[in-house]
């Protein structure tokens, strides 16, 4: 049976970012508990994915499910427009709470994708209130944004295909990467890119959109938090209102609750998603300031015009409310202070590894680049056999482990990932392969 259902998911489901008529396989998930996905076959794997960096506790979480069950025995859903309820506006005193102060508006989304489409109409419907003409949004490349139009035209221009959708999507501006990683010896020359970019801009640039301190599916990068303090100095120099996209980094992945907290920054508006709702539901949100809030309501068209059928929806955001209130309760500054320890260690030997060009780690994240790309399927296969689920991606084997992961589990991920590279040859010798 289970192969028969495997067959008609090859021939008739799409995953993220595969060709229907492709080689990958699917592995068949049952269930999950804690760091473990069961496979059909009874095979139990340790993830260290935790599914994209959202099951932030683990699967199958006592206190979130309960959350859950008590919300959908009041309602499971109602609409938003002309009505409100006690889950959304619980969720929304909590998050002003750990936000920055500046931020004072919530628009509840339903994706990640989709809370940076409501940044960017945010801020243009801001320039139009005020009858500014700016209409361009200046990012750096190796950035990754969401698959959305607009996400997509802020997103690298390479690793996000812009070519596929040339002349379609909007042209925006695009910074050189930084090049000094997050523990390096800061040089302003890091800066420069941006700097003249935003300098000969400035006119033009209605936004810039960043992600903190980690550059994620672009290419699992750490810059410089002097890189970010820049940013939001010359945003404030030139009056250019800041997104931050805390979408993956958020809920103390990188050892801070939020990662603009390494550079002491705020960003105008926020956008969080993933761990918001500890993997269970989707759901995202936008804060913003009263300041731009304010100048949109007194625009023209006076309302902001965006409003997804299931905006604020009770039972994610009951689920994402116990997910903070899980946050607060359990240390999770340790854990993830105790994984990145671990995780430092474990890796190290790899760093002289022939096939390895880099090892980096910060908070709950451990990265692996390969001089090469990776051969994706026979790797992913050999990790499934070993008992461990990582998703590599390009030339990057990486590790985003739920905070409840014990030493010994993500000791035998690191193991499994060094025994990859030791007694297989998953990676290509031409670094000129697409992939
Ligand atoms: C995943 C991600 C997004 C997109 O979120 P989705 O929920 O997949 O649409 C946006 N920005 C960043 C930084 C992300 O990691």
């Amino acid at each position: 049976m289970n192969k028969i259902d495997l067959l008609f998911d090859k021939k008739h489901i799409w995953h993220p970012y595969e060709s229907i008529t492709g080689e990958s396989n699917c592995f068949l998930v049952t269930s999950a508990k804690g760091i473990f996905l069961k496979l059909s076959n009874g095979k139990k794997i340790i993830d260290g994915m935790s599914s994209w960096w959202s099951a932030i506790h683990g699967y199958n979480n006592k206190k979130l499910n309960n959350a859950l069950y008590t919300q959908i025995k009041k309602m499971s859903h109602v609409m938003f427009g002309g009505i409100t309820h006690k889950p959304a506006i619980l969720l929304c005193r909590q998050l002003l709470k750990i936000t920055p102060k500046n931020l004072d508006c919530i628009f509840l989304a339903d994706s990640g994708s989709v809370a940076i489409e409501i940044a960017i109409k945010m801020i243009l419907q801001y320039w139009s209130s005020l009858k500014i003409n700016k209409k361009k949004f200046l990012t750096i490349k190796n950035s990754y944004h969401g698959d959305t139009f607009f996400a997509t035209s802020v997103s690298d221009p390479i690793n996000s295909c812009h070519k596929i959708y040339n002349n379609i999507i909007p042209k925006n501006i695009f910074a050189e990467s930084p090049t000094l990683s997050f523990n390096d010896i800061w040089n302003d020359i890091d800066f420069k890119s941006f700097k003249d970019l935003i300098y000969k801009n400035q006119n033009k640039i209605a936004g810039v959109i960043l992600e903190p301190i980690v550059q994620g599916a672009g290419g699992m990068k750490f810059y410089h938090p002097n890189y970010l303090k820049n940013v939001r100095k010359l945003c404030n120099l030139y009056k250019i209102p800041l997104i931050i996209d805390e979408i993956a980094t958020g809920f103390g992945r990188t050892g801070k609750l939020f990662a603009s907290e390494h550079a002491n920054i705020s960003g105008d508006i926020l956008c969080i998603g993933k761990a918001l709702t500890a993997g269970t539901l989707t759901l995202s949100a936008v804060l913003t300031t009263r300041h731009i809030a304010d100048v949109i309501s007194n625009g023209k068209s006076k309302c902001f015009m965006h409003g997804p059928t299931y905006m604020g929806n009770p039972l994610a955001c009951a689920v994402a409310n116990e997910n903070i209130k899980i946050l607060k309760k359990n240390k999770w500054k340790n854990k993830v202070k105790k994984i990145e320890r671990e995780l430092k260690k474990n890796l190290k030997n790899l760093s002289n590894h022939p096939k390895v060009s880099n090892i980096r780690v910060l908070g709950a994240i451990g990265v692996v680049e390969c001089i090469y790309p990776i051969k994706i399927k026979e790797m992913q296969n050999f990790f499934v056999k070993n008992n461990i689920w990582l998703k590599p991606f390009r030339n990057l084997i990486y590790t985003t482990p739920a905070y409840i992961i014990d030493k010994d589990s993500l000791k035998k991920i690191t193991q499994v990932i060094a025994l990859s590279l030791d007694t297989e040859n998953f990676i290509y010798n031409n670094k000129n392969l697409t992939f």
